[in-house]
């Protein structure tokens, strides 16, 4: 069921379990406890964790009881396009609350029409991080809003830092009355790798905007 949401939520985190993440899912969460997030998702790379999904899960489905009265923890993971992984199977997704794939919109990326068969496969929620959905539809002469609705993908707003689309999302009136009036489902991520640099401010942020639009997200 999507819905507008009051919750404040950082749904893509990295952990040990990805080559780049400083921190452990325990780690991570009891971080966002700290700062009062209501809802944390840990999205590790899926060419990282390999083989070893299943321990993954039941690691984070662990944190997901221990942590239950504090916070909801939301199991996800990252996908890469750069080229699509072929040794990644979509049924190691299925039951994962949801998947985030990455980079759709680099250069070096799957195409989208192979992309959108590919994610025929996948059975749980599906979302675009860091996806410049903007410059992808100039570049496929298409309407990237009504792709991602028909074939349900939300749409992550990515506060790290290293993405420019977010700003110019934040001071583009047009687009964020496009995004507003299309009620594409919406996700925000802090894309975390090191708690020392947790950007929660930011956050907060881009959750208000979320909010203000008034658009659904994946809660
Ligand atoms: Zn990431």
């Amino acid at each position: 069921m999507l819905f507008c949401t009051k919750k404040t939520m950082d749904l893509h985190n990295h952990t040990t379990f990805s080559y780049d993440g400083t921190n452990t899912p325990e780690e991570i969460i009891e971080n966002a406890i700290a700062h009062s997030i209501d809802v944390i998702g840990i999205t590790d790379h899926q060419f990282s964790i390999g083989r070893d999904i299943s321990n993954y899960y039941k690691r984070l489905l662990e944190c997901k009881e221990k942590y239950k009265n504090k916070i909801t923890v939301l199991i996800g993971l990252e996908i890469g396009t750069r080229p699509y992984p072929e040794d990644f199977n979509p049924k190691d997704a299925s039951k994962l609350d949801y998947v985030l794939f990455e980079s759709l919109d680099d250069e070096r990326a799957m195409d989208l029409y192979d992309f959108l068969d590919w994610r025929r496969k996948f059975f749980c929620k599906c979302g675009l991080a860091h996806c410049d959905i903007f410059k992808m539809s100039k570049r496929y002469d298409v309407d990237m809003i009504q792709i991602m609705k028909k074939h349900k993908l939300f749409w992550e707003l990515n506060i790290s830092g290293n993405y420019t689309y977010y700003y110019d999302f934040l001071t583009n009136d047009k687009k964020r009355e496009i995004i507003k009036n299309s009620k594409i489902p919406m996700s925000v991520g802090s894309d975390t790798h090191w708690i020392e640099e947790y950007r929660y401010k930011a956050l907060r942020r881009a959750n208000e905007l979320v909010r203000s639009l008034g658009n659904p997200t994946i809660l």
